[in-house]
């Protein structure tokens, strides 16, 4: 089995459903409030636990109910937690509201996920992991940390740049594997990226400019893989009625890992990603969304 460490963000989603938002300065009546824990680091360690890895998350929690809470979800599904910090502030969090219509009013606060410094990660014994997965939800200082230090110790990095901010050619070198969707990648090389033939001339941009292996994900068109060889691959989504498409990215990109990281074929891996992605977007929420891989392995069947 893999061994991956996921460091990255853990929020808990705060979701209240309404007739309509308020206006500045009006209360109103709430409909139903659910809780969901999320955040791109623990979505990706789950979808990576339950297609098989062994994972370890290395992040920040607060004190409070929220921090507890999460921590409980992600034990249930075996997360080593050794190196998660409590640190003194509230917890990561988004607070969305949704009107009838489906329209979201998201504020996140990235509470203690903002906190993440190095020195946090002083305590972890690198080289026992095949991989370390990365996001932008932790600040960019932390991540450039991991990065020159993965980079050291030749261990592989898998960086999924989202939300997407502005990385120069010295990071990018460092990233043995880049997963992101049509937007981040738009936004890293500044072109627009639409259609396959865009993507697939982005991901040559990305390979020039450093990065061993890019794939991008362009939802329910599928995704497309580039190495630095030149080779690369198209892959289709599963055709399903998509209920709520929270979190595919996650689930592809933790699926996409496991299975990459124990049988080194890309092709078999797209696919499999694809099928637990597609899973996901049938079900509504987040984590709970998100497939074991004996589910996965019989959809594919
Ligand atoms: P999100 O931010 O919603 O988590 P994302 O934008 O990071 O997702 P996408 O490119 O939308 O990621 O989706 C990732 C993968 O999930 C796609 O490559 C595809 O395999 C699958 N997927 C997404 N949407 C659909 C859909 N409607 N039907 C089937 N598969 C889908």
């Amino acid at each position: 089995m893999s061994k991956i460490l996921v460091i990255g963000s853990m929020n808990m989603d705060i979701v209240t459903r309404v007739n309509r938002h308020p206006l500045p300065g009006e209360t109103i009546h709430g409909l139903e409030t659910s809780f969901f824990s999320g955040g791109k680091g623990a979505n990706q360690a789950v979808a990576a636990a339950r297609s098989g890895a062994t994972v370890t998350m290395a992040g920040a929690l607060g004190e409070d109910f929220f921090g507890k809470e999460i921590r409980e979800i992600l034990l249930k599904d075996s997360i080593d937690l050794k190196y998660v910090k409590n640190k003194n502030q509230t917890t990561g969090m988004a607070l969305i509201t949704i009107d009838v219509l489906g329209e979201n009013n998201i504020i996140l606060n990235k509470g203690t996920n903002g906190l993440l410094t190095e020195e946090d990660l002083a305590e972890i014994d690198w080289l026992q992991y095949d991989a370390i997965l990365m996001q932008n939800e932790i600040p960019w200082e932390t991540n450039a940390y991991i990065l020159e230090k993965m980079n050291e110790f030749k261990i592989k990095t898998i960086f999924n740049p989202a939300p997407a901010l502005p990385i120069n050619n010295q990071y990018l070198q460092m990233i043995d594997l880049l997963i992101l969707n049509e937007l981040e990648v738009a936004e890293i090389t500044e072109m627009a990226v639409e259609a396959e033939e865009d993507a697939l001339r982005a991901a040559q941009i990305l390979i020039k400019r450093g990065v061993s292996e890019v794939i991008i994900t362009l939802g329910k068109k599928g995704a497309i893989y580039m190495n630095k060889t030149g080779t690369y691959y198209k892959s289709s989504a599963f055709d399903v009625q998509a209920v709520d498409t929270t979190a595919a990215g996650d689930t592809f990109i933790g699926a996409f890992v496991t299975s990459y990281l124990s049988n080194d074929d890309v092709v078999t891996s797209l696919r499999y990603a694809a099928a637990a992605a597609a899973i996901a977007v049938t079900l509504e929420g987040a984590q709970n969304s998100i497939p074991y891989s004996n589910q996965v392995n019989t959809f594919i069947e």
